[in-house]
């Protein structure tokens, strides 16, 4: 299959004007720049979001969350989901048109360097079916290598939410980062060059569940089905379709709206401002809007119905853990296990050890904290431990070796450990082992 021509039908739409596209230009660019932007921003000296993998820290808004805080990033995880549904609910595809990526990129970027380079789409359409002379090919050059540096951007901007931003851009972060960099480049340029509207109809998950998602009052754009399509008619009479055919020839996922609803729709309007722009000059009101299937057969559109209400009751009772989560973060995260494949050793004094790996983070966003260990719950017990210092959001797992004079050990007993800093206290539960009989 040729990459430009061949089995694949391509879409070449046209440029549509009006006031939801200067929207869509607006909240395409002002969230690319968001996306740009973000990983430079720093709240009290921590990055606004960043995902540590190595270290296993999430910092969001300048807090640091740590693998024991996965119950909140789940918590977060779910809210984003269920927001997800009730956003499906309520507008339909509003996100597919207006905030995914996959759009927002292929509108703001892709289409705007295709364009600049290679012209509008019937000019695109034209050169594309003809053959391979040095017109075509600069042109196609050029693309690709505009194409190519931004998906690179995009690469290095996506790894700054996971290496640093200053690490990343100034090439001081580690080859796996770059790798990944090369990884996202070219799946851009994949998509931006090949697949397009073919991953939304055909890849993307969300996609799928659509159906599931909405109902009859969910926002849409449809047709007025009031309005007869008037084949080889020059100009509209009474505000009805003249088939002028712009919304068609606008439509990114090359479908004809009048075909009535299709799940290929991405709710992007670009249909809306096109009939807009023919039926407005000639005193009538676009036939093609956003409604929803109730109002186009007459009804009222619900807003609040079982399902939006569900979603907004889960959506608050998730909500409310979450603060209340974040609220009651301990600012200390300490865990104990036993030294690997060790149990309990008879020194020559005669002195029983155990041997444990104690694990400590600190996860105040702020302050560096030195750390005292104790133990509670063994008599005579003499503790052997290095002192800890941690800056914010570091962890450091160390030897924690306890002895005790083997008359006073027998068998198995129960203990805690206490880790305190200047502000806070974790206590652990463990136990000490020793020979039965109290003996070595
Ligand atoms: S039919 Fe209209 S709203 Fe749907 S994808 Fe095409 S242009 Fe966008
Ligand atoms: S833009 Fe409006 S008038 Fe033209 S074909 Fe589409 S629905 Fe009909």
């Amino acid at each position: 299959m040729s990459l430009f021509s061949g089995t694949r039908k391509w879409v070449y739409y046209r440029q549509s004007v009006g006031s939801f596209q200067r929207l869509h230009r607006w909240s395409g660019q002002l969230l690319i720049a968001a996306l740009f932007i973000a990983p430079w921003i720093s709240i009290g000296g921590n990055p606004l979001l960043r995902i540590d993998l190595p270290a296993r820290r999430l910092f969001m808004l300048g807090q640091i969350f740590t693998a024991s805080d996965g119950f909140l990033i789940a918590l977060t995880a779910l809210i984003a989901a269920f927001a997800l549904f009730a956003i499906s609910a309520l507008f339909g595809r509003l996100w597919c048109g207006w905030l995914c990526p996959q759009t927002v990129f292929l509108e703001e970027w892709v289409r705007l360097v295709e364009t600049a380079i290679e012209g509008e789409g019937l000019k695109r359409q034209r050169r594309d079916a003809g053959p391979w002379n040095f017109d075509k090919i600069w042109r196609k050059t050029a693309k690709i290598t505009v194409l190519q540096v931004l998906s690179i951007a995009l690469g290095l901007t996506v790894m700054s939410y996971f290496a640093g931003s200053s690490e990343i851009w100034t090439f001081q972060a580690g080859p796996v980062d770059y790798i990944m960099v090369g990884i996202l480049s070219a799946g851009a340029m994949v998509d931006w060059l090949y697949f397009r509207e073919q991953l939304c109809i055909y890849l993307c998950p969300y996609a799928r569940f659509q159906s599931a998602l909405t109902d009859s009052d969910s926002l849409m754009v449809a047709f007025d089905h009031t309005k007869p399509i008037g084949k080889g008619k020059a100009f509209s009479q009474n505000g009805d379709c003249f088939d002028c055919g712009k919304c068609v020839n606008v439509c990114p996922m090359g479908i004809d709206i009048r075909d009535g609803f299709q799940l290929e729709c991405i709710n992007c309007a670009r249909c809306v401002d096109a009939c807009t722009s023919v039926m407005e000059p000639l005193g009538h009101e676009t036939i093609v809007r956003y409604s929803t299937l109730t109002e186009e057969e007459g009804g009222k559109t619900r807003w609040l119905r079982p399902r939006t209400l569900l979603y907004g009751a889960i959506i608050s009772g998730l909500g409310i853990a979450l603060i209340s989560g974040i609220f009651l973060h301990n600012p200390v995260e300490i865990s104990l296990n036993r030294m690997a494949g060790s149990t309990f050793q008879v020194d020559e004094q005669g002195m029983v050890s155990n041997t444990y790996m104690l694990r400590i983070v600190n996860n105040d966003p702020n302050k560096t904290h030195g750390f005292a260990v104790g133990v509670v719950g063994l008599e005579n017990v003499v503790v052997s431990v290095a002192p800890v210092l941690l800056e914010p959001g570091e962890g450091r797992t160390i030897p924690l070796v306890l002895r005790i004079p083997a008359n006073e050990a027998n068998g198995s007993q129960p203990f805690e450990v206490t880790v305190r800093n200047a502000d806070a206290t974790r206590t652990v539960d463990a136990t000490f082992l020793a020979p039965h009989g109290g003996q070595g």
